[in-house]
């Protein structure tokens, strides 16, 4: 038995879910913080879970390199060296690869690249991204995919997309099933609606526990994003969980919800609260701002996370004018807790069948 997915309510093509992992529950549609090198930056894995954060992100490529997948399976897994019991998924290392690794070399077998760490040679097959996601002990495993440049011509598009489909055929064979463990695949052909409908339909094919849209949020603009949903979605079983990866502000995660996602990751809030930006009810505030210099009032006083009870907008600009750690560690608290909140409105909103009002809403006050 791998892992579990129902749909417990609808409400347009909008869903609330629940999700069944080895590591515990995970109520749907949410967001995944990334906690890229074993670590939500700047935050603990307690403080994680108390922003209602129950499942997080790992990143393959950069744990292969350091400290090595070995390594940590020795230690005892990915959910122990990290200090988090509940539910991780990892992705690929093939995104990473593209964006970050030096002389990377893709042929029918996988990529081989140069470490951005020390220039050492890897090779990343589709056997050998599963093997090392084993390794991790993640609850959901991702096929291995090329994440297609942005722009690119159709046919190079469309050859990257088959590439990818032939890496999903070898994943999901690779993959040992385990209880409470499940692979996902992932569909690719760049902002073209028939690549994309052949790649849904040929993933949905090989047969995974869970379908990922790919390769969006580099670039296209948010009407493309949509558009690329639009054409895809529909092409994916009902029955299964359906992974927007990398993506996004908070006006993305409404509109993608809307047309059916149940789950997102994205580096936007965590990124965001180390550089002093903050999401709030009111729209993107920066605390760098001189305006907040003199001012008692809490940065979200709707929010009840640690920086918006404890503090004023006056301290969180000192701390960021003054460079200091705390001010990076309680905006990332925050910004976390302002996606789950967003999270949890919309489970309610879809339970009760006002959606679509709720994002009317929204998109007002955005
Ligand atoms: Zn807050």
């Amino acid at each position: 038995m791998s892992i579990r997915f129902e749909v417990v309510a609808r409400d347009g093509a909008a869903r609330r879910g629940r999700l069944v992992t080895a590591h515990g529950e995970v109520e749907t549609p949410v967001f995944m913080p990334v906690g890229t090198a074993a670590t939500v930056k700047a935050m603990t894995s307690e403080g994680v879970a108390a922003t209602g954060a129950r499942i997080v992100l790992g990143n393959t490529y950069h744990l292969m390199l350091r400290p090595g997948a070995e390594r940590i399976r020795a230690l005892g897994g990915l959910h122990r060296f990290m200090n988090w019991p509940h539910a991780i998924l990892t992705d690929s290392g093939g995104f990473q690869v593209m964006s970050l690794a030096a002389r990377r070399t893709i042929a029918e077998a996988g990529v081989t690249f140069r470490s951005h760490l020390d220039g050492s040679l890897y090779e990343l097959t589709a056997e050998r991204s599963i093997e090392i996601q084993r390794q991790l002990g993640a609850d959901i495993t991702m096929a291995l995919d090329e994440c297609t440049p942005y722009p690119a011509p159709y046919e190079a598009v469309a050859s990257s997309m088959e590439l990818s489909m032939r890496w999903a055929e070898r994943s999901r064979r690779a993959f040992v099933e385990r209880r409470g463990h499940g692979i996902f695949g992932i569909v690719q052909g760049g902002v073209h609606p028939d690549l994309r409908r052949r790649s849904a339909e040929w993933v949905t094919q090989i047969g995974f526990d869970g379908y990922a849209v790919g390769g969006l949020a580099i670039g296209e603009g948010q009407e493309t994003t949509f558009a690329v949903l639009d054409a895809t979605v529909p092409a994916l079983p009902e029955d299964r969980p359906r992974y927007l990866m990398g993506v996004g502000k908070p006006a993305d995660l409404v509109g993608a919800v809307a047309r059916g996602i149940d789950m997102f990751d994205c580096v936007l809030p965590t990124r965001s609260g180390r550089t002093a930006q903050a999401f709030t009810r009111r729209g993107v505030v920066n605390l760098r701002n001189a305006q907040h210099t003199d001012d008692p009032a809490p940065l979200d006083p709707e929010c009840r996370c640690p920086a918006c009870t404890g503090y004023s907008r006056a301290y969180l600009h000192h701390l960021s004018r003054a460079g200091e750690i705390l001010g990076a560690m309680l905006l990332t608290t925050h910004n976390l807790q302002y996606y789950a909140d967003l999270m949890s409105a919309m489970r309610v909103a879809i339970e009760a069948g006002t959606f679509a009002e709720f994002a009317a809403t929204f998109g007002r006050a955005a």
